[in-house]
């Protein structure tokens, strides 16, 4: 992809916007664009440098994302609203010709390596809430004050924040920026997150391997070990607008990752702000697991249509006759009862049984999960509460969990702890 409209080649010290921004490492790449660990020698912080592939059609993408990410860093002002910021953006000249590059608050780890990290175990309670409160914080800014879906919400794209900030505390992280190309081969160690250095400490000491996320879902249990993670603070911000829209301009019918999406963007029913509750629901299940929670599969006789079909159905009971003949593909799936044609008979395992059974959750935590996660995965679309109703759900407000802790049962905390402390304090 490093070739004519694809991927710009950077090298560490490479210089960016007349040289105010310069390359320290990789940080990631995706289908559309390289993420480097930039210095900004103006305001002497790190920042995140998106540099898109140059062909006509990434570059649209991206002022579609420069779009999107300016209207949500015009709305808030404060930046304290769980979604990443947009700092700066310009063209960049290269071989492989013109990249229109976004300079981006710099994040650190996704929600997806924090789980694997963690073996595929799940975190505990009191960590699921805090991060699920950031996610809903940032989709009630997205959907109820700027009118736009995010429409790919996943742990993969959600970030935790960086702990200690590099330019903030040098001598800490020991830490200088590279301002010019080094001589020879280098390798641009910069800032490693917390997680990233952890991984390589557990590499070194050859524990076991990580277990692969299928080979979890499928068996038994893993066995347990000790979580190691409760250094990490769990703050997070929502990133990639690449696919988001606003509400009344909508851009794709096919929306969403596999395993997030949600029924009425399957049927082809139309969708709103509602997709995003259910990638969430899906999201902090797996926060709590450690396992996706719909992961369906071709089989024979039935598309992974079908499949994602079933197995949401075998978890939520029968999707009501209306909704499932409402959509433009409910012929392709369904007859006319509203019964799947070609997958007739499905085992029920209601969420409280699920976590309970496999994930061997106290019956109170998984009651109190489950009374949660339930009500989004609604299959009509216009009854899943919002994410400012979601964000008042005695599940988010309770102080503790039973996962290893001391349950609190007190209602008078839960009445205590109002809207106004539901933004999330460092090292608590
Ligand atoms: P996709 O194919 O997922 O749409 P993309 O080309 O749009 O990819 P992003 O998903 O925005 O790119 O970013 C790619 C990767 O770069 C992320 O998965 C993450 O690892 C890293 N990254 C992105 N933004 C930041 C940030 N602000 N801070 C730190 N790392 C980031
Ligand atoms: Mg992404
Ligand atoms: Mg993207």
């Amino acid at each position: 992809s490093y070739r004519k409209g694809g991927y710009h080649a950077v090298r560490i010290g490479d210089q960016f916007a007349g040289g105010r921004y310069v390359a320290q490492r990789k940080l990631g790449w995706g289908q559309f664009s390289t993420v480097w660990l930039a210095y900004d020698t103006t305001s002497s912080m790190y920042v995140a440098l998106k540099i898109q592939k140059s062909a006509a059609q990434f570059a649209q993408a991206a002022l579609h994302e420069i779009q999107v990410l300016t209207a949500i860093a015009e709305g808030d002002s404060s930046n304290s609203k769980c979604v990443v910021r947009l700092i700066d953006h310009f063209k960049h000249a290269g071989p492989n010709g013109q990249h229109l590059c976004m300079v981006l608050e710099f994040l650190g780890d996704s929600l997806l390596r924090l789980i694997k990290y963690n073996r595929y175990k799940g975190l505990k309670l009191n960590k699921v809430r805090e991060i699920c409160k950031c996610i809903l914080m940032g989709m009630d800014y997205l959907h109820r004050e700027l009118g736009i879906i995010h429409t790919d919400l996943k742990p993969e794209n959600i970030l935790l924040f960086n702990t200690i900030d590099p330019a903030k505390d040098p001598v800490r992280s020991k830490v200088t920026p590279i301002l010019e190309r080094p001589e020879g081969n280098m390798n641009g160690g910069v800032t490693m997150s917390i997680i990233e250095k952890k991984l390589k400490r557990r590499a070194k000491r050859a524990v076991a391997k990580i277990s692969l996320r299928r080979e979890s879902m499928g068996g038994g249990a893993a066995p347990k070990s000790e979580r190691d993670i409760d250094g990490i603070d769990v703050r997070c911000k929502v990133v990639d607008f690449g696919n988001a829209c606003w509400a009344d301009k909508q851009l794709a019918e096919e929306i969403q990752t596999r395993q997030y999406r949600a029924p009425e963007v399957i049927i082809r029913s139309g969708y709103s702000y509602s997709v995003d509750m259910w990638s969430f629901a899906c999201t902090a299940f797996e926060l709590a697991t450690g396992d996706m929670l719909f992961a369906p599969k071709m089989g024979q006789g039935f598309s992974e249509d079908e499949d994602h079909l079933a197995l949401m159905m075998e978890l939520l009971g029968k999707m009501p006759r209306k909704v499932a003949i409402g959509g433009a593909r409910s012929k392709d799936f369904f007859d006319r009862h509203g019964d799947l044609k070609r997958i007739r008979r499905l085992k029920f395992w209601p969420l409280d049984k699920i976590l309970i059974d496999r994930y061997k959750f106290s019956e109170t935590d998984a009651r109190e999960f489950a009374d949660f996660l339930c009500p989004i995965f609604d299959f009509a679309p216009e009854k899943r509460p919002t994410a400012q109703q979601c964000l008042q759900h005695p599940w988010l407000n309770g102080i503790t969990s039973t996962q290893g802790e001391v349950k609190n049962n007190s209602n008078v905390e839960k009445v205590n702890v109002g809207m106004s402390n539901l933004q999330i304090k460092v090292g608590k």
